[in-house]
């Protein structure tokens, strides 16, 4: 097993029973996710002597697995693009778009697919059980990449709704796919009702290094900005994985000794689906399923969040806070955001820079605003180009 000098194994989430690197499941005493444990003392107190990786892997000695051990496409060392026009609009000093859309599939979730698919590559044995997980799209996209490059056998089952550029880049990568009637919930219960196989989880929170993964994302926004501590980190949310996953990075920074405090973190959801933030507003400390969710945003039509309680776990922990937005407002950000600032954003993006319109109280005249781009333009180009021809244009 060739594991990290740092990491410390799997602890569950809630009840904190322990486990081997190797167990790809919930806690089977209490169902909660599990996630990587590491020794702080045993990583470079100065990030400049980090060991050498590229992308995401240059924060290996924070992450379960060596560089040499990396199923990797080189996601990461995404840029942060200085968007001068939406500060003005804001008002406040520097907004910056950490532009998440770069990685190899155009998604932050590629981040977290490296690191699960890099464990099973390690831990599945001679001849591995097929990877199968439920995805609204673009996680389906990104794990057939990654398992096509490990040569392991993938299937994606996806809702009707998905994206066309998602489907069609499922099986260009090698994946199998099922398309299933319905929505999320529907393609999530279809995996264990339709799979007569033995397989292995990659979904967010059963399987413990998906949302692991995107923790590398605040790393890279603290080194980019030499150390210094943005003052606001506004994500969208849909399973949690993004959020759950950027307050661990920001949490282990100062746990590291690489910087003193976290930023604050801004969740945002759709009006039609928002219950990460029904649960955080009410004071509630875990989600309630949506009935009837409904949001042109199908990457963020998560009713029953995997991540949900963490979700909301973190944001109080970053002293953080959530907002819902109206799906005419993510789009219409997503939209100027591609025309003021050339930054191509897709409707799940376009959530980040809704949010943020919506927060713009909150953000002092000279603050430092980081909103997160969780995917690029191409994925739902034709969702952005009906919106314009909804104004006639
Ligand atoms: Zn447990």
């Amino acid at each position: 097993m060739d594991t990290t000098e740092s990491f410390r194994g799997l602890a569950c989430t809630d009840c904190g029973a322990t486990f081997d690197p190797d167990h790809l499941d919930r806690c089977p005493d209490c169902g909660a996710p599990l996630a990587p444990e590491y020794d702080y003392g045993a990583v470079p107190a100065d990030p400049a002597e980090l060991a050498d990786g590229s992308g995401m892997w240059r924060y290996a000695d924070l992450l379960p697995f060596p560089v040499e051990s990396a199923v990797t496409i080189s996601e990461g060392d995404t840029p942060l693009v200085d968007a001068p026009r939406l500060a003005d609009e804001l008002d406040t000093g520097t907004v910056l778009v950490k532009d998440e859309s770069r990685n190899p599939t155009g998604t932050v979730l590629d981040r977290g697919l490296s690191l699960a698919v890099t464990a099973v590559a390690q831990f599945g044995g001679e001849d591995p059980e097929p990877l199968a997980h439920a995805t609204p799209g673009n996680a389906g996209q990104s794990a057939a990449a990654y398992a096509g490059r490990a040569d392991l056998r993938s299937y994606a089952f996806v809702p009707s709704r998905a994206p066309f550029s998602n489907k069609a880049m499922i099986n260009v990568h090698g994946g199998e796919m099922r398309v299933v009637g319905g929505r999320y919930p529907d393609a999530l219960a279809a995996v264990s009702e339709q799979l007569a196989t033995d397989w292995t989880s990659l979904q967010e929170f059963t399987n413990p290094y998906r949302h692991e993964g995107a923790k590398t994302v605040a790393y890279e926004v603290l080194a980019d900005l030499d150390w210094e501590v943005p003052d606001a980190v506004v994500t969208p949310v849909g399973t949690g994985e993004v959020l759950v996953g950027l307050a661990e990075g920001f949490r282990s920074a100062v746990a590291a000794g690489w910087v003193e405090e976290t930023p604050r973190l801004f969740a945002v959801q759709p009006e039609g689906c928002a219950p990460v933030v029904e649960a955080f507003e009410s004071g509630a400390e875990t989600t309630e399923a949506w009935d009837h969710p409904d949001t042109i945003v199908g990457e963020l039509e998560i009713p029953d969040p995997a991540g949900g309680d963490l979700a909301v776990s973190a944001l109080a922990e970053c002293d953080g806070d959530a907002v819902a937005v109206e799906d005419e407002s993510i789009l219409r950000s997503a939209v100027t955001a591609a025309g003021s600032e050339g930054v191509e954003m897709g409707a799940a993006g376009g959530a980040s820079a809704a949010g943020a319109w919506e927060l713009a109280d909150e953000f002092d005249a000279d603050a430092t605003v980081v909103l997160v781009n969780t995917e690029s333009g191409g994925k739902t180009a034709d969702v952005l180009r009906s919106h314009l021809m909804g104004q006639g244009i």
